[in-house]
């Protein structure tokens, strides 16, 4: 990326290094934001170096929330979730950028988010095992990004 009055050298995300970009326009991007536990989890990153959404003019508002609503729509679709996590935190990095993350009732830690502390396996289970029947299998799974395909115009 070209160094811009609205990028910042110390800002991880203006920076954008190592990430697994899955679909990006000129105002934002969406890049591949995968934990063990959370196969489907995806980040959606304003281009631009802001902190807030009242930051954006109403035309940017509307172009992110739109690009969101594209990535919730594909995640139901492809990760089947009980439910979606929309989250914009920004409290370690400043910039502006939402968490879209599938979410299974037998998660490692539904209902809390998935910054809290995990929930104890239930008798008889163990974590490798919860939310297996969930998880994209077989070779398509273990490709980068789980074979998600983002066509968000
Ligand atoms: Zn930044």
């Amino acid at each position: 990326m070209p160094a811009s009055a609205d990028r910042f050298d110390s800002c991880p995300l203006c920076l954008g290094e190592g990430e697994d970009v899955l679909w990006r326009d000129a105002r934002c991007r969406i890049i591949d934001a995968r934990q063990p536990d959370y196969p489907g989890y995806l980040r959606v990153i304003w281009e631009a170096h802001v902190t807030e959404m009242t930051e954006l003019a109403a035309a940017d508002c509307a172009h992110l929330w739109r690009v969101m609503l594209g990535t919730e729509r594909v995640l139901r679709r492809l990760m089947s979730p009980d439910k979606i996590n929309l989250a914009s935190l920004g409290n370690v990095v400043p910039h502006l950028h939402w968490h879209v993350i599938p979410r299974y009732r037998d998660d490692a830690h539904f209902p809390d988010a998935i910054w809290a502390p995990p929930r104890p396996v239930a008798a008889g289970g163990t974590a490798a095992a919860r939310g297996a029947h969930r998880r994209p299998a077989g070779r398509a799974g273990r490709q980068r990004g789980h074979g998600i395909r983002l066509n968000l115009r």
